[in-house]
């Protein structure tokens, strides 16, 4: 479990985030994920978080970053998978709300159909529900959902979702180039959107390295015509968000090396964004290039631009042989 950032969100401002899910375990294999390959594809809701101590985890990060004089606008359940899949995730939202800043949690949801999901999004302040597609062919070949997955069962669970919440209900659509930006399929989603009424009905492409290199982003033309075609159908604002991060955004704490590898085991940074963040952080230079020899984290191209991430599957290894050397 881990407190990062914060980090500037897309749609959230500066956004602390909350990691609280066992690395890249998700319901989905989504073709876009920037965080690489699911490594655990799961249904099964599991206590993942203890809610005190993930209090007094965030309670220590909100004075770090205060006493810098820097704003926590959110703090935000946004793990390396699906945060719905940790059971304990209403009573965890619960215990934050002594802060008095907004609690965001962004799902894919796959489990909205479930009324123990729903009681517990419902605590939150701002809810974020994935409509990357609405129809079948389309869900199995962006989502890649657990074959126990239903789509109508979600789209229904969303809806009903819909009526009840009394929090900011937003959707958020991910366009991938030749897969759901396609006439037919664009005018199904903001249909669904359309029963969803989301506040604001989000628009985005992928700007960091996806899971498969065969993922794009659409044209800035089709872009338009996507948003034009979801305003005009579900009758909702829309909101088309493209743009990456600058360096000053991002805020570390007293030890920026830990806090850098906890922002990218959930949001990969871009090399120049990296380099800047390094110099004026005061780290050595160094580090970067021993991170990536010892494989903690890794770079990819995009876009033409590099991008670095945390190594989770490393990370993993590095635990397994912590446990074998303590119980040997
Ligand atoms: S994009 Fe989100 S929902 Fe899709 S695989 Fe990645 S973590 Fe899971």
């Amino acid at each position: 479990m881990e407190v990062f950032g914060p980090v500037p969100s897309r749609r959230l401002g500066q956004s602390l985030g909350i990691n609280h899910i066992p690395p890249k375990t998700c319901s989905y294999a989504c073709i876009y994920c920037q965080l690489g390959q699911t490594q655990n594809l799961s249904v099964s809701r599991n206590i993942y978080t203890d809610p005190e101590m993930l209090r007094r985890q965030v309670n220590q990060k909100l004075g770090q970053v205060r006493a810098s004089g820097q704003t926590v606008d959110y703090l935000t359940f946004v793990p390396d998978g699906e945060p719905t899949l940790d059971s304990r995730l209403g009573q965890a939202i619960r215990q934050l709300k002594v802060y008095k800043t907004p609690i965001a949690v962004i799902s894919n949801a796959s489990l909205i159909w479930r009324e123990d999901v729903q009681d517990d999004l419902a605590e939150a302040d701002w809810v974020s529900l994935k409509v990357d597609a609405a129809t079948e062919r389309l869900w199995k070949r962006i989502n890649r959902p657990h074959r126990s997955l239903q789509l109508p069962a979600i789209l229904t669970g969303s809806e009903r979702f819909a009526r009840r919440y009394s929090g900011c209900l937003v959707t958020e659509t991910m366009l991938v180039a030749g897969y759901n930006d396609e006439p037919e399929q664009v005018e199904a989603i903001a249909r669904q959107i359309g029963r969803i009424r989301p506040k604001t009905a989000y628009l985005l492409v992928p700007t960091r390295p996806p899971a498969e290199s065969y993922v794009h982003k659409p044209t800035l033309e089709r872009l338009r015509m996507v948003g034009r075609t979801i305003a005009a159908i579900a009758d909702v604002p829309v909101s088309i968000t493209d743009q990456d991060e600058n360096a000053a955004d991002f805020f570390f704490g007293q030890n920026v090396l830990i806090d850098l590898l906890q922002t990218l085991a959930v949001h990969p940074v871009r090399e120049d964004v990296m380099q800047i963040l390094i110099t004026e952080r005061g780290l050595d230079p160094i580090v970067l290039n021993r991170l990536l020899e010892q494989k903690l984290i890794l770079s990819s191209v995009y876009d033409g631009r590099t991008y670095y991430r945390k190594n989770i599957q490393a990370e993993e290894a590095r635990h397994m042989a912590d446990d074998l050397h303590e119980n040997g």
